[in-house]
């Protein structure tokens, strides 16, 4: 049951929506955000925690890496710090991975979302063996985006905006999946800024250059670099507190979904 050209073995739904971003960027907010709103709209989601390590969830996730693993007893039994403890077990989850594709094959035809919340340091999972072979076991079945949170207030900070954007783009071109730039808490700070910077590489170009630690042309070859990428990705402001931005967000998934559906 599906269009577009490469993908003949894939459903239209559910829709994957991977959520990364940085630590404290507010994934997991954000997710308990987006799950009211399904339920608000009668949007059929199904909810899965990927953080080993969290303590509790302000959401109830029906798939749960803490049902499987526990983080404590791997560090213990291992030997680990936790690092090594959250990246181990999310190892262990990923080898029963095919199971969880199965669940949720069964209830496909229940489901318009799978919203997927990601461990709390961004790089175990978006640099570990484990979370390669979760998306790909989740974007060789099904449509899979890739929600990039950026905490927006921290991110005026054209330094810091630059290696967050540095940090989406290497996503972007690794997982090669559609990246919605997620700009969350703007209940805090508008993500105006970003908007401007992001079409105006001169603008942001300027409001670099007084920051006297980066060398301006490493800047200016950076930002010529993540003009091509801005090209090839949406964004939307966000406030997981406000709940402003919802409505952007699903559209901007609907619309990433249909690229993925043409696109794989
Ligand atoms: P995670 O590590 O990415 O999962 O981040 P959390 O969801 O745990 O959020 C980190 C912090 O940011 C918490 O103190 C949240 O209350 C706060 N936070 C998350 N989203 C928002 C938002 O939209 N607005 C504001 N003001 N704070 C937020
Ligand atoms: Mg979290």
């Amino acid at each position: 049951s599906s269009s577009g050209s490469g993908s003949s073995n894939i459903r239209r739904k559910p829709v994957i929506i991977l959520v990364v971003g940085m630590a404290g960027s507010g994934k997991t907010t954000l997710m308990h955000r987006l799950v009211c709103h399904t339920h608000l709209k009668d949007i059929r989601g199904y909810v899965m925690n990927l953080d080993p390590a969290v303590m509790t969830l302000p959401y109830a996730a029906n798939i749960d890496v803490r049902d499987t693993v526990k983080y404590k007893e791997v560090m213990k039994q291992f030997n680990l710090g936790p690092n090594g403890g959250i990246l181990t077990s999310l190892n262990l989850f990923a080898t029963k991975f095919d199971e969880v594709i199965s669940v949720i094959e069964k209830r496909a035809d229940q489901l318009d979302y799978v919203l997927v919340d990601t461990p709390g340091q961004i790089e175990i999972f978006t640099w570990s063996a484990s979370g390669a072979i979760i998306t790909e076991a989740f974007a060789s079945t099904f449509p899979t985006v890739v929600a990039y949170v950026v905490d927006t207030p921290r991110s005026e900070d054209p330094t810091t905006f630059m290696s967050n954007m540095l940090y989406a783009c290497s996503i972007l071109y690794k997982t090669r999946l559609p990246l919605i730039l997620t700009f969350n808490k703007v209940d805090v700070a508008a993500h105006q800024f970003a908007l401007e910077w992001m079409e105006d590489f001169e603008a942001f170009q300027t409001a670099a250059s007084s920051d006297q630690s980066y060398t301006s042309t490493l800047t200016q070859s950076l930002s010529l670099v993540l003009d091509e990428f801005y090209n090839n990705l949406k964004s939307v402001g966000v406030s997981a507190v406000s709940g402003v931005g919802m409505e952007a967000f699903f559209n901007a998934v609907e619309a990433s979904a249909e690229e993925y559906m043409e696109t794989y």
